[in-house]
């Protein structure tokens, strides 16, 4: 079992007077893009601090395993992933907070951060707040969101023992979560919109030989159905119009990725999808604010590719300091 252990907000060694809350970089996101510009920050000796948000470790905390990240041949528990580059943050002095932005100000430098209990001050900024699983947006999904349907089957896949469950999507979460809730549902539904999987080789092998999974093409979910908890889907084939029920004890619904980026709408460039825009250097619209993960991310989207940008947003914001050392405080 692996555990964050990090500074709770206003605890600990949390410093309190307004230069001890002045950093060279602050890092928003405590994921992998996040953790590893923490590493690159520290070595570089910055003085560092990572907001990590309530839920630390990003979307690997939330993943059973990772197969691809490099130097993992047997693949790695995600949970173990995301404490690794933890402690490999800290180790280089990075302070970790538990902890999450609610406003910023990138109108002049020093920027500031201003989280639920503290202000702070930061040279420079790397953006690193990752995706968050988009929504169905049909009938019943907010009902019994948390209830009953879900995004994470790492987290809730245990209650499904025997049962039956269905999984929205075509891509690799999908046919990925989906084989991890054969371990407990006795069937689980793919039901994808298209008659083509989107998802890698290697998934649609797998998912398309497990006895336990079954696979509804062309079909797009209108409704989750149920009254205290969840009895079904109600679906649509596209192809035929016919419209069924598919009995169901829970739905997980792994249709795409949304960056998080509300907090920056109106001082950094986005485009039309709402990603952060950065160049190669990782550099946003806003001198001295920089981006990496997913959030600048809607092509590839894997856990190496959030570190690689994490590390060049660290390695630019080093060379930004060296340039424009002075801020007014
Ligand atoms: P994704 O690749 O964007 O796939 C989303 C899926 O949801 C697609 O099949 C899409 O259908 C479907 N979809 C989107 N909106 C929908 C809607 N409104 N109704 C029904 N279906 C809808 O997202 P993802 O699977 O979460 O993967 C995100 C990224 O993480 C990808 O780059 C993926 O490679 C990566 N990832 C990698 C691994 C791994 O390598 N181990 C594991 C998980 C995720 P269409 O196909 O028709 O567009």
């Amino acid at each position: 079992m692996f555990e964050f252990k990090l500074t709770a907000p206003g605890q600990g060694s949390a410093p309190s007077g307004a230069e001890e809350q002045l950093y060279d970089l602050i890092v928003l996101g405590g994921g992998p893009a996040g953790l590893t510009a923490a590493i690159y920050a520290g070595r570089a000796r910055l003085k560092t601090l990572v907001l990590t948000g309530y839920l630390p470790g990003g979307q690997p905390a939330n993943t059973d395993v990772v197969e691809n990240f490099p130097a993992f041949p047997d693949g790695v528990s995600g949970p173990e992933l995301a404490q690794r580059l933890q402690q490999h943050a800290q180790r280089f002095g990075a302070r970790l907070e538990l902890d999450e932005a609610v406003g910023v100000d990138f109108s002049a430098r020093p920027f500031v951060i201003r989280t639920p209990k503290a202000t702070y001050q930061g040279k420079t900024v790397i953006i690193a707040a990752g995706a968050v699983p988009r929504r169905l947006g049909v009938s019943g999904e907010e009902r019994f969101f948390g209830r009953g349907v879900s995004s994470c089957a790492t987290c809730g896949g245990f209650f499904y023992r025997d049962k039956e469950v269905v999984v929205v999507g075509g891509g690799d979460s999908a046919l990925a979560e989906g084989l991890f809730l054969t371990r407990f549902a006795r069937l689980v539904t793919i039901i994808h919109r298209r008659d083509e999987l989107r998802a890698t080789k290697i998934y649609r092998e797998r998912a398309l030989a497990h006895p336990k999974i079954r696979f509804l093409l062309s079909t797009v979910v209108e409704e989750i159905l149920g009254d205290q908890t969840v009895s079904g889907v109600r679906v649509r084939n596209v192809k035929t119009g016919q419209v069924s029920t598919i009995q169901a004890d829970g739905v997980f619904v792994y249709v795409g990725m949304q960056p998080q980026t509300e907090l920056f709408a109106g001082q950094l460039a986005l485009d039309a999808q709402g990603y952060i825009i950065s160049d190669r250097r990782q550099r946003t619209s806003v001198p001295g604010v920089f981006v990496a993960g997913d959030v600048q991310d809607p092509l590839y989207r894997q856990i190496v590719v959030a570190a690689g940008t994490g590390a060049i947003a660290a390695m630019e914001a080093e060379k930004f300091l060296g340039e424009y050392p002075d801020v007014s405080v």
